[in-house]
């Protein structure tokens, strides 16, 4: 589902004086009254829920809002946060067990060692104010003593440097052979977070445009750098980034269903290193450790060859600025306070937030995702979860057995695809709540280092495991994520759902549930999850995990053909500021969302006395969320799932089940003919 990823911000979402302007006229001529939008008013939106005075009577033309009006007129968007939802209730519940672990003295063990003293750091002010930008003005120091290309690939070639690459590696299994790690490379994050917007800028280029050309302009006189220069270099900076940004895919080329074969660029090492005559790519991948690679995986060989095409003296002087720029930005947070406090006002520029997280949740987040294994291995040690892990397995297989009799009924399928189908289906590895296995930590001793220190060491240890996994065949019993993240995946290169830790409280899974508010809550989570098996992306890789079609070609059109109609649906929806929802890029979660629910009526079909009504009402309080309006405008733009509003209201429209439970008829917006209904399963 991947619907929150922590720090999306990042390098996400930034504002032009200008725009911010034009913003803030729109918003004052509109006071008082809704930002329309059809068929339903975007109730995500919070300038929208601040202005709705009255709870609907009933669902019938809003389940979203029926269900959800008193939390969202209660809910306040904390400080440093861009939204709030049923899904921050739920990491919230982890983080506060989560935040025993790293500050009860009484837990032992090399893992409560390691997490604890790395909390301690990040908290260690003095220390970090002691420090201050030194580890800038060292790297800035050495990009700037450089004065011709052999010392640029020599700065690339230094694993103690922090400046950034140009190229991404790391060792990654293959499309074709899902078993063996390769050598993956990637190009490098843009600034502007996409690369459409070096063509046209859209509102979120201009807002991180913005957001970063000041943060630059406030951090390089801490260096002895003017505001007048920061602003050249950063001018130069963006220059390069423009050149590299159109041999770069866009936003929309990632969420297309055909991304995934653009991107299977699979060749042996020789070649990959034939991409390139002027930057050395061979000597600066070694250098990283991954010089023994055999086979490599160019997501994109047109953005090598750009970068190998420029990799010439006459741009020596932009890589410079980039690499300045970069230093000056990247590493912000692990530094002192002010950098700490310009980072924030930078993030609240980039998601409409106002003041500031509290500094133990950042560094619980920051534990969490640079010292995984350990903080993971220490929660369960503290937190017994294999009852848990034994419900979610069953449900997991409850649903899989649903699936297997919904394959068999759809008769837009031919026998050959069914009967792959169903293989696929039996082959789907559950990972549930935790791995049984874990990964060798041992090597690793922060001792006595501070927090900037530690990071670096930790980055220096990951690259040497990651570097030791190139040519060798996968653990699957391994798990390479966060478990304590609120999230579900489905991992296509390994046909498994992954159904973690972290997703497993408020409004997903209680102990005490009905079983209409376990379907509706991690149930329709686990359906959801099954399904991408079977999407536009799924029907690419087989059983194995491996990129292979196995649909017939007239199924996949009738495949293709029903989701166009799903599309045309969200297509014809406007969210707010006449912003319309982009169909293509949110198909194929938008298909996954009405397939769970399928799935959980099907099971609840084979129940007596279901109590249809708390089950949808229980759906609907998933998907309760309330965002700012650059939030909301990033998830429109640029996420693969739709609005939150749209997941409970399109997604429960498809059903005779909710239609009878809430006496829906024609005339009331939540109808839907059955003619117009868009199930593609
Ligand atoms: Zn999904």
């Amino acid at each position: 589902m991947r619907t929150h990823r922590m720090d999306k911000w990042k390098r996400a979402g930034v504002l032009l004086l200008a725009a911010l302007l034009t913003m803030l006229t729109a918003v004052v001529a509109a006071e008082g009254k809704l930002d329309d939008g059809s068929p339903w008013v975007d109730y995500d939106l919070s300038e929208n829920v601040a202005k709705v005075t009255e709870r609907p009577a009933n669902p019938k033309d809003d389940l979203q809002l029926y269900v959800n009006y008193d939390w969202a007129k209660a809910v306040k968007i904390r400080p440093g946060y861009g939204s709030e939802s049923s899904f921050m209730a739920v990491s919230d519940e982890i983080r506060k067990m989560g935040m025993e672990v790293l500050t009860d003295k009484t837990l032992q063990g090399e893992d409560v060692e390691l997490v604890q003293g790395m909390y301690e750091a990040i908290l260690d002010w003095d220390a970090r104010n002691a420090l201050g930008v030194e580890p800038i003005r060292k790297a800035i120091e050495s990009i700037q003593a450089v004065s011709n290309m052999d010392e640029l690939t020599a700065l690339f070639c230094d694993t103690d440097s922090i400046v950034k690459q140009f190229i991404s590696v790391a060792a990654t299994v293959g499309k074709n052979d899902p078993e063996t790690y390769l050598l993956r490379i990637d190009p490098l994050g843009l600034l502007l977070a996409d690369s459409a917007e070096y063509k046209t800028r859209t509102e979120m280029g201009e807002r991180n445009e913005a957001a970063y050309r000041k943060l630059l302009e406030k951090v390089m006189p801490k260096l002895g750098v003017t505001v007048e220069e920061a602003g050249k270099i950063w001018e130069s900076a963006l220059a390069l980034e423009t050149e590299l940004a159109g041999a770069i895919m866009t936003s929309a080329d990632h969420l297309s269903p055909d991304y995934d074969k653009r991107t299977n660029n699979e060749m042996n090492a020789e070649e990959a290193w034939a991409l390139c005559r002027n930057y050395p790519i061979f000597d600066i991948v070694s250098a990283q450790g991954y010089g023994h690679a055999k086979r490599c995986l160019v997501s994109e060989p047109a953005y090598v060859q750009k970068l190998d095409e420029i990799y010439t003296e006459d741009h020596l002087e932009k890589f410079k600025n980039y690499l300045i720029t970069c230093a000056a930005l990247d590493h912000l947070g692990t530094l002192d306070k002010e950098c700490h406090d310009l980072l924030i006002e930078a993030n609240n520029m980039l998601s409409g937030s106002t003041g500031s997280r509290p500094d133990e949740e950042t560094a619980y987040a920051i534990v969490c995702s640079t010292l995984t294994t350990p903080m993971n291995r220490a929660f369960l040690a503290k937190y017994d979860s294999t009852k848990m892990k034994e419900e979610v397995t069953r449900i997991c297989e409850e649903c899989i057995a649903y699936y297997r009799e919904l394959l068999s009924t759809e008769e837009w399928l031919s026998d050959e695809t069914r009967k792959k189908a169903v293989e696929k289906l039996d082959a789907i590895r559950i990972n549930a709540v935790y791995p049984e296995k874990w990964r060798d930590y041992s090597g690793l001793s922060l001792k006595g280092l501070g927090f900037y220190d530690s990071v670096n060491a930790i980055r220096k240890f990951e690259k040497a495991y990651n570097a030791s996994l190139l040519n060798t065949k996968v653990d699957h019993d391994l798990w390479n994520f966060d478990i304590l993240e609120t999230n579900a995946y489905y991992e296509p290169l390994e046909n498994s759902i992954n159904i973690i830790r972290g997703i497993l409280g408020g409004v997903f899974y209680r102990e005490d549930m009905t079983t209409e508010e376990l379907y509706a809550g991690i149930g329709s989570v686990i359906g959801h999850e099954i399904s991408h098996a079977f999407d536009t992306s799924g029907a690419q890789f087989d059983a194995m995990g491996a990129m292979n079609d196995w649909w017939t070609k007239e199924d996949y059109a009738a495949f293709l053909g029903r989701a166009q109609k799903l599309i045309d649906y969200y297509n014809s929806m406007t969210a707010f500021g006449g912003y319309k929802v982009q169909g293509a890029n949110i198909q194929g979660e938008a298909i996954a969302d009405m397939a769970g629910m399928k799935c959980m009526l099907g099971l609840l079909s084979k129940k007596e006395n279901v109590d249809y009504r708390r089950f949808f009402e229980s759906y609907a309080k998933i998907w309760a969320r309330i965002n700012t309006r650059e939030t909301e405008y990033y998830q429109l733009m640029q996420d693969p799932h739709p609005l939150s509003y749209l997941r409970t209201n399109v997604t429960v429209q498809q059903f005779d089940e909710f239609l009878e439970t809430f006496d829906i008829v024609e005339g009331d917006g939540m109808y839907l003919s059955p003619e117009d209904r868009v199930l593609v399963w």
